[in-house]
């Protein structure tokens, strides 16, 4: 299993650096200068990685289709914590990108039991803040998306079970349904393509949900009929299992080329012009013509009590229909990185990296970059002390949940719609 990461266990740290060096994900400096406008949440840190987003960038910057896709496991009631890939969504969708999100109903139902009626019920909450955020966009039931369950069983020819305990450490006792619920997600993030033809597509997800990721671009490059390569000067088009008349229709839209089998060459032209023609030849002949899809990783907001702020503890998280008292006991309560005494906090200031009140702010409550950089000062110098900040950012949150409760009542009918 990749570095001990299960995209299904409630809590977990992630050596962020190691991913960096053994698993192939990019520090976002690599690519973050591409944007034409850096988003907070990227500018914060709170995005650390990524995987190929460098075709998103260019996308964004050259107002280029692209698609941005994600889902939501319907397991609970959504809180804080769901929010950034939401914001990361509704923010790519702003810049251009279609926007796809599932409810992963049937991912819910296999791996935590939850029967459809409450899956439904859930999903309903996890769309009516999605769309209290401004989301325009396809939203769909895996349960009710019938060609999304036709490329599941699709993808599902190209993952044997080998694969599924190599990268989720699945046992003998793992069900089927479990392993299903696999392909239906690898279907989720290439169903975009199927929808509106071959785009990059990006998916926001949490550090720990890579697994996904490597397997669905493993299974997209599996379902490509061509592999196309630049070789010494020339493009080389590889047939992996194309059939004789696409193989001919390939050598047939580049005049001058070589046919040596199953292999084309192809003389002088441009790379991403030829591989755009070869996609369409695939599509013609019944292919996929998918481009990999890229990924951004972002960091967990860390719960009230330390760890990843999760439903299954229910002082780490803060509902979207969270009581006045029940927050002021979360927030109040919640484990800082003040000192052990009011004369060790003056002298020695506190440690806001290590704070959940901290993150709370830095993920959503201040938007303001100056404020926020002004809370950090002020807690690192020893000026503030954690109940009045404490206090603060209690009062900024109420106003952030009336508000947005508000938008969401306004756009319930939406879900319906
Ligand atoms: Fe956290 Fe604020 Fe205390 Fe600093 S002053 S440790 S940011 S609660």
């Amino acid at each position: 299993m990749q570095q001990g990461i299960n995209p299904w266990a409630s809590s977990q740290t992630v050596d962020v650096g190691k991913l960096f060096t053994e698993f192939g994900i990019e520090p976002m400096e690599t690519v973050i200068d591409r944007l034409p406008d850096v988003p907070p949440f990227m500018r914060r840190g709170i995005v650390v990685g990524h995987r190929d987003y460098g075709p998103i960038a260019d996308a964004v910057r050259n107002r280029t289709p692209f698609n941005v896709m994600t889902g939501f496991m319907p397991s609970g009631h959504p809180h804080l914590g769901h929010l950034m890939v939401m914001k990361e969504v509704v923010w790519h969708v702003e810049q251009g990108g279609r926007g796809y999100v599932a409810v992963a109903d049937r991912e819910a139902h296999a791996v935590r039991g939850i029967p459809w009626e409450q899956c439904r019920e859930f999903g309903r909450e996890y769309l009516t803040c999605l769309y209290a955020l401004g989301y325009q966009g396809t939203t769909y039931a895996q349960s009710s998306n019938d060609p999304l369950k036709d490329l599941a069983f699709e993808a599902a020819i190209k993952i044997n079970f080998s694969d599924l305990s190599a990268i989720y450490g699945f046992t003998q006792e793992t069900s089927l349904a479990h392993g299903m619920s696999v392909a239906t997600q690898v279907a989720d993030i290439l169903y975009p393509q199927t929808d509106c033809g071959p785009a990059p597509t990006v998916v926001p997800v949490g550090i720990d949900q890579d697994p996904h990721i490597r397997l669905t671009r493993d299974v997209a490059y599996k379902l490509r009929m061509f592999l196309v390569e630049q070789r010494d000067g020339h493009v080389s088009v590889r047939s992996k299992n194309a059939p004789d008349a696409a193989i001919d229709a390939v050598h047939a839209a580049f005049p001058g080329s070589k046919r040596y089998g199953g292999h084309v060459d192809v003389r002088g032209g441009d790379l991403q012009a030829i591989e755009a023609a070869v996609r369409e030849i695939e599509i013609d002949h019944g292919g996929y013509g998918f481009i990999a899809p890229s990924a951004t990783y972002h960091t967990f907001m860390q719960g009230l009590q330390g760890g990843k702020m999760s439903s299954s503890v229910p002082e780490s998280f803060i509902s979207f229909h969270e009581s006045e008292k029940d927050l002021k006991k979360k927030v109040m309560g919640a484990l800082t990185g003040g000192r052990m005494t009011l004369e060790e906090q003056k002298r020695l200031g506190g440690e806001p990296e290590r704070c959940s009140v901290y993150l709370l702010n830095l993920f959503h409550m201040e938007e303001d970059d100056a404020e926020l950089a002004e809370i950090c000062r002020k807690c690192r110098s020893g000026e503030m002390m954690c109940g009045t900040c404490k206090k603060e950012t209690l009062e900024r949150t109420k106003a952030f949940l009336k508000d947005f409760r508000e938008r969401m009542d306004e756009v319930e009918h939406l879900v319906d719609e």
